[in-house]
């Protein structure tokens, strides 16, 4: 194992293969956190920018080159959606809506409830694609060995369906742009949801392994059994690991490196992609498990230790003042720094309220995963990988092979019931009401370290979604 440590705070390795310094690259739209899904809708792009105002802040953004990325085009796009889902998403917006010729399309496109039609759509779509289009570059030109886009990592959509709050799969666009120099590809993911996008459009070839850690059981997006392994040409090159609620930092690690320390070995990927949604953090609005930001971001330090060319994304995350640690956490992890745990005064300090740091304690939930079942999770997991061919050859391949699903017919479509990601719950708007007063002055004074209010009880989900859901900014 390259990295002996296991979670512990201490800094990273000064010896050994992790003591050399990444050059980093740090993909970042500044709009991105005006991107707004609408009140009382869980997925908040301005996560995003809480993420990055924390990074600034540490000043982690002076160990690392900040790219504003290209927006993705509607041909770059195309690569793998239809084109017209495409020629939908570039055209349809909150004014169009109601137009005959977009109703029929909504449905059939899966979008209005969990994915609604927002202002700007299409354009936080190619933001976050271009990032991680972006990253892929960096990677293939070996400009630099890790790349961070956290507006990615949108790991539902389908080539011709929004799905769980993603319309566009950068994830896919990326790993297909990787394929254009690297043989083998990686795409782990850590997101509480199953990363079904990104396992569907790769489920029949053996340039890219799929690997995805998520709950598993009457849950949303429903895929990811175990036994889905893989088709054709990628069988055994997918792996699902099924958990439970409640799954803490040591069960987590404890499944984590011993299958990744084995596919690592077995399968020799040239590029592996992280896809880090927060979700699976404990207290997550959505999610059900109760890992650490220290936790999580041992899969990030684990991965890093391996120095093979690393694209790290985000996804899903819902609790926005924990996502921000964790994506602020995990920059400085792929730096190679060990932050304060004491934040600094930023923008949004008062989300971070009680104790302003950077660190979360898990809550006390049982883990429903008893260590037999992780033990025979992860032996049969083994003995998949002890199924493939050391470092398989593969053709290499202009036009990578994303899997082609044939195209339903529209009766089915509109007959299928929609699995929902959330239940539609939003925040009642009296608080939201209450809360508006009293955030307004922070949000000019917020700079003003005299006027930053510091709070005795912890933020609540409730009035971290009023902050927002009152201020489209
Ligand atoms: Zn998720």
């Amino acid at each position: 194992m390259a990295d002996g440590m296991a979670g512990s705070g201490a800094s990273l390795p000064s010896v050994g293969p992790d003591a050399r310094r990444r050059r980093v690259s740090y993909f970042y739209e500044p709009t991105i956190g005006d991107y707004y899904y609408g009140q009382g809708h869980p997925m908040k792009p301005h996560r995003i920018r809480m993420a990055h105002n924390l990074i600034v802040h540490y000043s982690l953004h002076r160990r690392m080159e900040i790219c504003r990325p290209f927006p993705a085009a509607p041909s770059d796009i195309r690569l793998f959606h239809s084109p017209d889902y495409v020629d939908f998403l570039s055209s349809v917006t909150p004014e169009t809506i109601a137009d005959l010729a977009f109703s029929r399309q909504l449905k059939r496109f899966n979008v209005g409830e969990d994915c609604p039609v927002f202002d700007g759509l299409f354009g936080f779509c190619q933001a976050s694609t271009g990032g991680s289009i972006g990253a892929a570059v960096k990677l293939n030109r070996g400009d630099a060995d890790i790349a961070l886009n956290w507006a990615g990592g949108l790991h539902h959509a389908k080539k011709s369906e929004a799905s769980g709050f993603c319309y566009v799969n950068d994830i896919v666009l990326g790993i297909l742009e990787l394929l254009k120099v690297h043989r083998r590809v990686l795409y782990v993911d850590i997101d509480v949801h199953h990363g079904d996008g990104v396992e569907e459009a790769f489920y029949t070839t053996d340039r890219v392994m799929t690997v995805s850690f998520h709950k598993f059981g009457d849950f949303f997006p429903g895929s990811g059994h175990i036994k889905d392994i893989g088709a054709g040409s990628g069988k055994n090159y997918a792996l699902n690991v099924p958990l439970n609620d409640g799954i803490d930092d040591e069960s987590f690690q404890g499944i984590f490196r011993p299958i990744i320390q084995k596919v690592m070995e077995v399968y020799q990927p040239d590029a592996v992609v992280l896809q880090c949604g927060a979700d699976s953090l404990s207290g997550d609005r959505l999610g059900c498990f109760n890992l650490s930001v220290r936790g999580h971001a041992d899969c990030l330090r684990f991965l890093r230790s391996f120095d093979v060319p690393l694209m790290v994304l985000g996804g899903g995350g819902y609790t926005m003042r924990n996502v921000a640690r964790c994506w602020c956490y995990e920059t400085a992890v792929a730096v190679g720094v060990e932050p304060d745990n004491n934040l600094p005064y930023n923008e949004y300090y008062e989300y971070f309220g009680p104790d302003y740091t950077l660190h979360i304690d898990p809550c006390s939930m049982e883990n429903l995963n008893a260590p037999k079942d992780l033990e025979r999770i992860r032996s049969m997991l083994l003995e998949q990988l002890s199924r493939i061919p050391c470092a398989p050859s593969v053709p290499f391949q202009t036009t990578p092979a994303t899997m082609q699903i044939p195209e339903e017919e529209e009766e089915d479509m509109d007959e299928r019931p929609k699995q929902r990601i959330w239940d539609g719950e939003g925040y009642d708007s009296e608080s939201e009401q209450e809360d508006k007063s009293r955030h307004r002055s922070m949000e000019t004074d917020a700079l003003k370290v005299e006027n930053i209010e510091t709070r005795d009880v912890p933020v609540t989900d409730k009035e971290e979604d009023a902050k927002m859901d009152e201020h489209p900014l």
